[in-house]
């Protein structure tokens, strides 16, 4: 008979090897599949500044890195494998890998977080995490007296500008459209902030740049606007890209609640979802916060609220 593991983790960022650590420590049989992205959204960033215990930073993967190693110390069990169906209907749960293998669980702990949605030209994926950024909570710091684009018109956008002119010297805010989406009271604060310019009716077409002693850096945007059709060239040191998340939930489409934006749904303070002994945490629960030190709280609920179930069950 195949084994049946305690806890099965879907998912390697900061939560799901959160999630694992706890879990495996409070001894129980844990098994957790990294998925197509090991590591998850932060191994696509360089410096991470603002998670508490590395005073003076850590690149993303090595942090990644190191959360695993944290993790897989107790006991979880990390496999390079992605889950591409759930079955909850019958217990212990199943889950099937790509290659049709299935794994047997009691509990599952869903950490699939969320992708930041990218504008899908090709020179975007050349100077991303070199000047392009889809995070300015996490990456602002880095662009003190350096002119700066978002791009967007939702209140994400609206708020990573005037948080950006914490930092900036210049923040231009580029939409494609005339009308925001975003709320009036934010609109109106971007507005209202002098360091804050728009360029309306724009689309970005390519992003441009330098390498030097092998580093690259984003140096320009070349800019094109729709209703006229006419293309200009504008220097650019960063561009933070804030056009929505798409929370990684494909899997579980007709199985758990989700809202209307396809983020699971958790009950009150908890991770528990409507199907009991399936529990979820990090980005792909939260469009909120969207920090790797929220998403490794949530993940450390989770298998709290795993193992406490676990034991009543
Ligand atoms: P939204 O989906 O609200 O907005 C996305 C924006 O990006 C839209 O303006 C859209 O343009 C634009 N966009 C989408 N795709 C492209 C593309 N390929 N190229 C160029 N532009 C594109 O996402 P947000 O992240 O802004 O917000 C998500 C949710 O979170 C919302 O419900 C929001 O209210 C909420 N939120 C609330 C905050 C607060 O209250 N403090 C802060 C941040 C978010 P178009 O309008 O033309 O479709």
């Amino acid at each position: 008979m195949s084994e049946i593991y305690d806890v099965a983790i879907i998912g390697s960022g900061p939560a799901g090897f959160t999630a694992g650590l706890y879990a495996s420590r409070a001894n129980l049989n844990v098994i957790l599949f990294e998925g197509s992205q090991p590591g998850g959204q932060l191994t696509i960033t360089t410096e991470v500044e603002n998670f508490p215990g590395f005073e003076h930073g850590v690149q993303g993967p090595e942090m990644m890195d190191i959360f695993r190693r944290q993790a897989t110390r107790f006991g979880c069990k990390n496999v390079y494998e992605t889950i591409t169906k759930v079955d909850f209907s019958n217990r212990p749960f199943t889950l099937t890998n790509e290659s049709g293998k299935e794994y047997s669980a009691r509990s599952v702990i869903i950490a699939t977080g969320a992708t930041a949605r990218t504008l899908k030209i090709p020179s975007e994926a050349t100077y991303w995490g070199f000047g392009i950024s889809a995070c300015a909570t996490c990456d602002g710091f880095f662009y003190k007296n350096k002119k700066v684009f978002v791009v967007g018109g939702g209140d994400t956008a609206m708020e990573e500008a005037n948080y950006l002119t914490h930092f900036a010297s210049s923040v231009t805010l580029l939409h494609r459209r005339q009308e925001f989406r975003a709320s009036k009271i934010m609109i109106d604060r971007a507005k209202e902030n002098p360091k804050i310019d728009f360029v309306l009716d724009s689309v970005i077409d390519e992003f441009m740049g330098e390498e030097k002693n092998g580093i690259k850096s984003l140096t320009a945007i070349k800019v094109r606007n729709v209703q006229t059709n006419e293309s200009k060239i504008m220097p650019a040191d960063g561009v933070f890209i804030a056009i929505g998340h798409d929370p990684n939930t494909q899997l579980f489409k007709g199985l758990l609640d989700m809202d209307d934006e396809n983020y699971l749904i958790t009950k009150g303070k908890s991770t528990y979802t409507n199907i009991p002994g399936v529990f979820a945490c990090g980005d792909v629960q939260d469009h909120v916060y969207r920090q790797a030190i929220s998403a490794a709280g949530s993940g450390c609920m989770a298998a709290i609220d795993a193992e406490r179930w676990l034991q009543d069950n």
